[in-house]
């Protein structure tokens, strides 16, 4: 049985039987991967605090444990989760980010490019708390890594380039924005000036004002007119509507992290 050495963080853990930890590790080499912490429960001295959520580490395993699981000989910390504890909504915003990578990869598929995003967004949250752009900013990064990216730049339908005040239809079907001539024929919403180029001078860590935002308008097809947090919530409908009808997921972090957005930014 060949050791092998890599690099994780912990997405999950639970307790196994009296004596045993179950882990889910995301690896830099070999991505997600199911372990097994033998005696972790028992003593506390074998893996100290190194297997815990969120925690980045270097790690030490042998294939096979059985079902699919390797067992974990060693572990021991890059960067500890200390700071996420300091408040709930950091908690929420690091388990987000954790569910996001658990759900949108398959086992022993190797990502890179996600590992590291999601080993700054982490470090991050560690450092300060997250604004509703932060999070946005780290989401988007993620998708688009994994190859799920909207399309903000181009009419999806005909690929004509569109200039920013034109981007105001967004199609979660085709997933992405439509020009003017397209959008008749094809379901989409209809978004306020400024939104679409919001989320993607969030992407490009930019900050959302973009310019010609409107604050006090949202998206139209919900109807009522937003105040302060128009591009909060117009930005969170045009992502959870085009991540549900294209990934088939929700998020149980993020619907708690939901209501503390709308908290503190009231
Ligand atoms: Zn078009």
């Amino acid at each position: 049985m060949a050791l092998h050495k890599d690099e994780a963080i912990v997405l999950f853990k639970r307790s196994y039987g009296e004596s045993d930890k179950i882990i889910r590790l995301f690896t830099l080499s070999s991505g997600k991967v199911a372990a097994i912490a033998k005696g972790a429960n028992k003593s506390q001295k074998r893996f100290a605090n190194t297997l815990e959520p969120f925690n980045h580490i270097r790690v030490e395993y042998f294939e096979k444990y059985g079902r699919g699981m390797v067992r974990i000989e060693n572990a021991d910390i890059v960067e500890t989760n200390s700071g996420i504890e300091k408040s709930l909504k950091r908690a929420c915003t690091a388990g987000f980010f954790v569910e996001f990578v658990d759900r949108l990869t398959k086992e022993r598929e190797r990502h890179d490019d996600l590992f590291n995003v999601l080993a700054e967004a982490l470090q991050g949250v560690r450092a300060a708390e997250f604004s509703y752009d932060d999070i946005l900013h780290y989401q988007l990064r993620m998708l688009e890594v994994l190859g799920f990216m909207p399309n903000f730049h181009a009419c999806v339908y005909c690929g004509q380039a569109m200039a920013a005040d034109e981007k105001i239809f967004f199609s979660k079907e085709r997933g992405g924005v439509l020009c003017h001539r397209c959008a008749p024929s094809l379901p989409h919403q209809v978004c306020a000036k400024g939104v679409i180029e919001g989320i993607v001078s969030v992407q490009q860590g930019n900050g959302s004002t973009a310019p010609g935002f409107q604050a006090a308008s949202g998206c139209a097809e919900k109807g009522p007119v937003y105040l302060n947090n128009g591009f909060e919530k117009a930005a969170q409908d045009i992502m959870e509507g085009f991540m549900t009808f294209h990934l088939d997921v929700e998020f149980k972090s993020y619907r708690i992290l939901k209501g503390l957005i709308a908290t503190n930014s009231e």
